[in-house]
C-alpha cells in the first residue's frame, strides 16, 4: 500500500492540485493551488532552517503571515486575492531570518486566471434599490463600520484545521456574480448564499471570535467573526443570532438560525469570507482545508 501511495497518488496529487515549489537561498516555497484564480485563496507552505527567528509572506506587495504549524511541520500562511484582481502572473516572496540574522528569502510566480462569475438579472420592489437620503446614510455608515473591522488585524491565529460550511445546502447564488437590479448594474455578490430552510443552524466554519452582531440594512441580522491573522467570515440574514459580541466559539458552534432579514427574497444563508481585506470566495476556504489534510495524510504515509 504504501509503495502504492507513492507511485500513484503522489504523481496523481502533484497533477491535480498542481503543487508549485521554488527553493532559493535555503528556503523552499510551495503554493497550493499552483495557479489561483480571482477570489481564490492561496495556502503557502515553506521549509527552511528549522532555527528561524522569524518569517512572513508578502503577496504583490501585501504583507500576510506564517508560522510553524506543529502538525504538518511547514511554515504556513494563508492569503487572499480580491475577486477584482487583474489575472496575471504576481510574486510570492516568503522572508525569513534565522538566529545568526542571516535573511534567507524566496520568490514564486503565482498566476491568477480570470473567472467568468456570470450574471443575474433581479426584480426587487423598489424601496430596497433606490434609496432615500436617510437610508443612504445608514448604508454608507454600515459599510464604514465593515470596512474599519476587516481592517483590524488580530496578531493570532485562531482557525486551525478544516473550514466547515455553516449549513449543507445547495448553492443559490454563486460567488462573484454580476447582478442587475431592476434593470441597473449594482455590485457584485462578494459571498455565496447557500439554500436553507428558515429557522436551520447556521454553524461557526472555524474557531473566531464574535466582532459583530448587528440588524444591517442590506444583510439583516448579522454575525461576523475574526478568525486571527485578517481572516473574517460573516452569516447575513438570520432570523435570530444566538451569540454575542465577544463570544469565543468553536468550529461547529452554532450562531444563529437561517431567516431572511434585510435585502432577500426568501430564507437562506449568504455567507462571506474576508482575509486581509481581499473579498474571497468562502468555499476556497473549505477546498484549501481539504488540501491541507490530503498532503498530511500522504507525509504520514512516509
Ligand atoms: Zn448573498
Amino acid at each position: 500500500m504504501k509503495l502504492f501511495l507513492r507511485a500513484v497518488l503522489i504523481p496523481v496529487l502533484l497533477i491535480t492540485i498542481g503543487m508549485a515549489a521554488h527553493a532559493e537561498n535555503g528556503i523552499r516555497v510551495e503554493s497550493f493551488p499552483e495557479v489561483a484564480k480571482q477570489g481564490g485563496v492561496c495556502l503557502v507552505r515553506a521549509s527552511g532552517p528549522s532555527s528561524l527567528k522569524s518569517i512572513h509572506g508578502e503577496f504583490h506587495g501585501e504583507r500576510f503571515p506564517i508560522a510553524f504549524n506543529n502538525e504538518t511541520r511547514f511554515y504556513e500562511g494563508l492569503f487572499g486575492i480580491d475577486l477584482s484582481t487583474s489575472p496575471a502572473t504576481y510574486e510570492i516572496k516568503v522572508i525569513a531570518t534565522d538566529e545568526d540574522n542571516k535573511v534567507y528569502s524566496s520568490t514564486l510566480p503565482l498566476r491568477v486566471e480570470k473567472v467568468d462569475f456570470g450574471t443575474q438579472t433581479l426584480s426587487l420592489p423598489p424601496h430596497m434599490v433606490d434609496l432615500d437620503a436617510k437610508t443612504l446614510e445608514r448604508v454608507n455608515q454600515e459599510a464604514r463600520k465593515l470596512q474599519a473591522l476587516f481592517q483590524t488585524f488580530r496578531n493570532e491565529r485562531l482557525w486551525e484545521g478544516v473550514f466547515i460550511r455553516p449549513v449543507e445546502g445547495d448553492i443559490s447564488t454563486g460567488f462573484g456574480l454580476n447582478r442587475i437590479i431592476n434593470r441597473q448594474q449594482r455590485s457584485q455578490h462578494t459571498g455565496v448564499d447557500l439554500r436553507a430552510e428558515e429557522g436551520t443552524p447556521v454553524l461557526a466554519c472555524n474557531h473566531g471570535v464574535v466582532v459583530l452582531v448587528d440588524e444591517l440594512f442590506f444583510s439583516g441580522k448579522s454575525v461576523i467573526l475574526d478568525h486571527g491573522w485578517g481572516l473574517y467570515s460573516m452569516y447575513f440574514h438570520l432570523s435570530e443570532a444566538l451569540v454575542k459580541e465577544g463570544d469565543r466559539l468553536r468550529t461547529g458552534t452554532i450562531l444563529g438560525r437561517v431567516g431572511s432579514t434585510g435585502r432577500s427574497t426568501g430564507p437562506h444563508l449568504h455567507w462571506g469570507a474576508r482575509i486581509n481585506e481581499a473579498r474571497v470566495d468562502p468555499l476556497a476556504l473549505v477546498e484549501i482545508g481539504k488540501l491541507s489534510i490530503l498532503t498530511n495524510h500522504l507525509r504520514q504515509q512516509d
